[in-house]
């Protein structure tokens, strides 16, 4: 069943025209019903649905993402993408791989995080995808760094490189998790799951959040959507996203008048603070746990920044009984695939220097080792 074009161009054939998309990936991506964890934990309906397959390569939400800054970048003939994240970043990592196998040069301005394994993965797999790294340990020259390169690049390409915002939420990069949704919907009606009560998403960027959520009320489909918040609230305010929601909508009834302009208000964001812990990258008891078990249970590796803190929460609610009937559905935004191929022709002195301190420097107590 699986094919490339994204399920917004199935709904509304017009936006073709105007909306720029590059196949990355084959979708819909599997839905599965999670029986070895909801057997053990004695809950009946617990689903995944598994975008860490989208690719073999390197899947994730930000694949999906991806798909529209790039085939962007294409249409305006960008030489260059330019990103922002912090050290051990998904969405950079993501970026590097699927600009470099489409023949457009990548940089990353890339942040200090807290050290883990994953951290070094990924920054040895992004010099292996040829992504230009920059570091910079002090927040304040990120701005200047970030401008510099955007010189740079004009300078040599007499063209501005296409900005993709950090964790790709940006209206077009949305546009990625309406599609989504418009797809689970069509998963929905083939019964590959009934529908669900609940959905548990992360929530950084808050892009995957708000494209769901918004592709579910395009369909009037009463489905919860609960963000699970991973970064802090200063990054992500609750004002932002209804904010970025409504530039989402406003954006796909501009491009279609068929398609309705709907609003959120902040008291529509469904929200749980509690699972981050100390901190953006910092990993908790809690997410810790939910990793092993997901690892245990399924063979399937979950992310401590990320996804593991979202399952976390997830686990938490099967064991209250107010849930218990419910259907429950986990969207796995991370990525499966090994990347140790790529990474083992990579030594990290090949990186810039002052990236080198998360290979010589521990990784913090908390990570288990399992996502590395
Ligand atoms: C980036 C990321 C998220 C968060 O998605 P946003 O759209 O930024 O909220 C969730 N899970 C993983 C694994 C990620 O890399």
């Amino acid at each position: 069943m699986a094919d490339k074009e994204p399920a917004l161009f199935k709904y509304y054939p017009e936006l073709k025209k105007s909306v720029s998309h590059l196949s990355l990936a084959d979708f819909p991506t599997p839905v599965e019903k999670l029986d070895e964890i909801g057997n053990e934990l004695g809950f009946k309906n617990l689903y995944i649905k598994r975008d860490d397959l989208c690719s073999s390569l390197y899947g994730s939400n930000k694949v999906r993402k991806l798909e529209f800054f790039l085939g962007d970048a294409l249409a305006k003939k960008c030489q260059e993408v330019i990103t922002i994240g912090y050290a051990g970043s998904n969405h950079s990592l993501a970026t590097s791989i699927y600009a470099n196998l489409n023949n457009l040069k990548s940089i990353s301005i890339l942040m200090p995080q807290v050290n883990a394994h994953y951290v070094r993965r990924n920054l040895l797999a992004s010099h292996y995808y040829k992504g230009q790294l920059f570091y910079y340990d002090n927040y304040l020259s990120v701005g200047v760094g970030l401008l510099n390169q955007i010189a740079a690049s004009f300078l040599k390409y007499r063209n501005f490189p296409k900005y993709i915002p950090g964790g790709g939420s940006s209206p077009e990069g949305v546009l990625a998790y309406v599609s989504a949704a418009l797809e689970l919907n069509d998963q929905i009606s083939r019964k590959e799951l009934p529908k669900p009560d609940v959905i548990y998403v992360t929530l950084a960027s808050s892009g995957t959040f708000l494209g769901i959520m918004l592709g579910l009320k395009l369909l009037n489909l009463d489905i919860e959507v609960i963000g699970v918040r991973v970064i802090e609230n200063y990054l992500t305010p609750q004002r932002k996203m209804v904010k970025l929601f409504n530039d989402t909508s406003a954006l796909l009834n501009k491009k279609s008048k068929k398609i309705p302009l709907v609003k959120i208000s902040e008291k529509d964001l469904h929200i749980r603070e509690e699972y981050m812990g100390s901190g953006y990258a910092r990993f908790t008891k809690k997410g810790v746990n939910a990793t092993r078990l997901m690892h245990q249970k399924k063979g399937l590796k979950l992310n401590g920044t990320y996804t593991g803190k979202a399952f976390a929460a997830v686990l938490d609610d099967i064991k209250k009984p107010e849930n218990k009937d419910k259907n429950i559905l986990f969207w796995n935004t991370y990525n499966s695939c090994d990347l140790s191929d790529a990474t083992s022709q990579v030594d990290y002195r090949m990186l810039p220097e002052n990236l080198h301190k998360y290979f010589e420097n521990d990784v913090q107590d908390m990570d288990p080792g399992i996502d590395r």
